[in-house]
Formats: structure tokens, sequence, C-alpha cells
């Protein structure tokens, strides 16, 4: 019997999901919010792990599409102390395929594939099923469709988790405002100097900077720290105002190295992210016909584990799916433990990580880099 198998996000849990049903000729529909793919800009490159997103790629069978659009030299990291003394230089290691960068958008292209997304579907409520032919979901046009199984890959404020969870994510204490800078190679020779072929980080006291290379000469920079939620409330600033948030940050970062401080100079636009993580080993008790995947299920700090072990989950649930279990959900409830032991460790790993990152000493940051990279 086919199932009526609905996913809820089009971002790397929902695409790797959907692709990996699809490659093994099971149907599924995709429920995007997004008008269309090119609604929003993707945001900035992602690291995929040998052992989690490329693993997914596999499962994908996107591997070798993959290798050739990934940046293995992305790997190179540069740290600087905050008068610009450089404290750490790892070269581009082009043959290592262990965490090379992929833009976002290229991802999702990759993932999108022969997929037909419904676009423009702005869930507002799953509703498990008791009695009723199935799970409801509810749209904010008014319509509602029903499913045998719905999976929320709807990132961290899913509409979805309700169904499932009462928890809603908090608010780590550490605040990131990201910008970007285009045609580095020619606009800003000296930064792309400064950048290399990868990223350059500077850490101080409860703050850090880090600038890293996309492709196409483009860079995205962010900046983060310790700050209460309405920190620009405080200090005066309007979001909505380039050259407020500009300054405001100008004055935060006051006293660092020139060229560090003109990656905000000369950044364009400033896009505001309060950091927010789900509880460490989010868990609930398991519900009939709806689970979730990724930021939904275990939103964590961004320290280049979400995007993959999204990915990975997705490829998983629908590898599990696609054997053709006799009892659905039992195969779900066994993927949901598989899923919460991993994500755990990981939540654990990026929640230490991310004090150490954006932490009163700044040779916290400093060892965890020499405790990571290759020697
Ligand atoms: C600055 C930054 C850098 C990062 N760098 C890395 C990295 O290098 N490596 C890494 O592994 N991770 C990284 N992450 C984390 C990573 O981006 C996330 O963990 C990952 O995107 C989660 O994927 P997802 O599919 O679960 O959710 P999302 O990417 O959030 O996708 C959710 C999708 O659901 C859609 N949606 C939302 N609500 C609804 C609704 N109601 N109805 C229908 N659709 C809906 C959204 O439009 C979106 O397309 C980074 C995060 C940030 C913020």
């Amino acid at each position: 019997m086919r199932h009526r198998i609905a996913v809820v996000g089009g971002g790397p849990a929902g695409l790797t999901f959907a692709h990996v049903l699809h490659r093994h000729g099971c149907p599924v529909t995709v429920l995007e919010r997004d008008p269309s793919p090119d609604a929003r800009p993707p945001g900035g490159t992602l690291d995929l792990h040998e052992e989690l997103g490329q693993l997914a790629l596999d499962k994908a069978g996107l591997r070798a599409e993959f290798r050739t659009l990934s940046r293995p030299e992305g790997q190179a990291m540069r740290i600087l102390a905050t008068d610009g003394t450089v404290l750490r230089d790892w070269p581009a290691r082009p043959d290592d395929r262990a965490n090379p960068e992929i833009d976002r958008g290229q991802l999702r292209d990759l993932l999108l594939g022969p997929l037909d997304v419904q676009w423009d579907r702005d869930v507002t409520q799953v509703v498990p099923g008791k009695d009723r032919d199935g799970v409801l979901v509810r749209f904010a046009d008014g319509r509602q469709e029903t499913f045998d199984l719905v999976v929320g890959a709807d990132g961290a404020w899913s509409r979805t988790r309700p169904a499932v969870s009462p928890v809603t994510p908090h608010y780590t204490g550490v605040t990131s405002v990201e910008t970007s800078l285009d045609d580095v190679d020619t606009s800003h020779p000296d930064l792309a100097r400064l950048i290399g072929d990868g990223s350059v980080a500077v850490y101080g006291v409860n703050r850090g900077l880090v600038a890293q290379r996309n492709s196409g000469g483009h860079v995205k920079v962010y900046v983060r720290f310790r700050a209460p939620l309405d920190w620009h409330t405080e200090l005066d600033l309007d979001l909505a105002d380039v050259e407020s948030v500009r300054s405001g940050l100008l004055a935060l970062f006051d006293g660092w190295a020139t060229p560090v401080l003109e990656l905000l100079r000369r950044g364009t636009a400033f896009v505001h992210r309060p950091l927010h993580v789900l509880p460490v080993s989010h868990t609930w008790a398991h519900v009939p016909g709806v689970t979730l995947l990724g930021d939904a299920a275990h939103l964590m700090p961004p320290l280049g584990a979400g995007a993959n072990l999204a990915m990975l989950e997705g490829a998983e649930l629908a590898e599990a799916i696609a054997a053709g279990p006799a009892d659905l959900d039992e195969a779900v409830r066994a993927f949901e433990e598989q899923m919460w032991a991993r994500a755990g460790m990981w939540a654990k790993i990026t929640t230490a990580g991310l004090e150490r990152l954006v932490s009163p000493d700044p040779a916290e940051a400093l060892a965890l880099f020499d405790q990571v990279q290759p020697s």
C-alpha cells in the first residue's frame, strides 16, 4: 500500500528526505512556505562532513555532483588576535575531502533536482489523527489536507513541532549579526588577502568575528557577542537602518585592528540573528503519524553540525520508509531513537563550543581550534 507522506519545509532536511524517497520511487509531497526557490537569499556557505552531510548525499546519489561544486580549499582557516597579529594559519588542503564547503544555494539546487515542490504552502498547524483518517495539515490560506505521515522539517520555529512537543527555542545569550561583501577579489583585494581561501576569525572578550569566503568572490561576515536580546534598544540602534547597525557594531568592536573593522565598514546589509536553541537532548513521546527532522527537532548553536545532521536524518528516514516496513509507525519510532542519540551528542558539543568561542577568555577559542584542526 502506498502511504500518503508529506514533508513540511524545503530546507536541507526536507529536500534530502524527499530526494532520497524520490530516488527509491516513493511519492512524497513537499510543502514549502517560500513562494519560490529564489524568494529570499539562500544564506552562506556550509561545510559538509564526510560522515554526515556527504553520507546523506551518497544516499541521494549526488556525491559526484557535490565533488564538482564543493570547495575543499574553503577549509583553510586563519585566526588573528584583536590587534591583527596572526595567531594560527591552517592552509588550504585541496585533497582533503573531510569538510569541503558548498554554497547553500548550490546545495539547494542539487537537492531540488527532480522534485516537484509545492511552493507558497504556509503550514499553520499539524493535528495528529485520532479517529480521523490520517494527520490533518492546515494552511494559512484556509485549506487543509490529510496524510498518513507528516514530517516536520520546518526549521527553528516549526509549526509541526507543537503536534509532538510543547518545547520552544530559548535565547542562548549570544547574538549574531551578519553582513556580506561582493567581488572581494576585485573590489576589496586587501580584504581578500586577509580572508584567504577559506575563513579568518578573530576572538575577543565575549565577542568574535568570522569572515568566510563563498563562491564567486562573495564573503559573509558574522559577528557574535554576548548581549541581552534587546541590546539594540539599549544602544538606541535602528535594526532596519544599515548605518545605525554599522555604527553600533563598530562601537562594540572598538579598538580591534583596522583591517578587521574594514569588514564591517564595507559590509552591505546587516542581518540580525539572536541565537536560539532547543534544550540539549530534546525528545518527545512518540506520536503516530508525525515526526520532526533537523532544526525543528534539535535546534543547536550554528557551529557546523545543523545542516549536516538535518540532511543525514532526512536520508535515513527516507531509506527506512523506502525499505517498505510492515509497520510504518514502528520504522519512524526506531528512526527517532537513532536521531535523538546522535543529535543529543552534537547538541552537547556545539553548546560547549559556543561557550568557548564567545567567552570571557579569548584563549578558549584558540584552544578549541587547536583541538579540532589537523596538526
Ligand atoms: C549563520 C549560520 C551558519 C551555519 N553554518 C552551518 C554549517 O556550516 N554547517 C552546518 O551543518 N550547519 C550550519 N548552520 C545550521 C544550518 O543552517 C541549519 O541547521 C539547517 O539549515 C537546518 O536545516 P532544516 O532543513 O532543518 O531547517 P531550515 O534550513 O530552517 O529549513 C526549514 C524550511 O522550512 C520552511 N518553513 C518554515 N516554516 C514553514 C511553514 N510553516 N510551512 C512550510 N514551510 C515552512 C522554511 O522556509 C525553510 O525552507 C548554520 C546556521 C546559521 C544561522
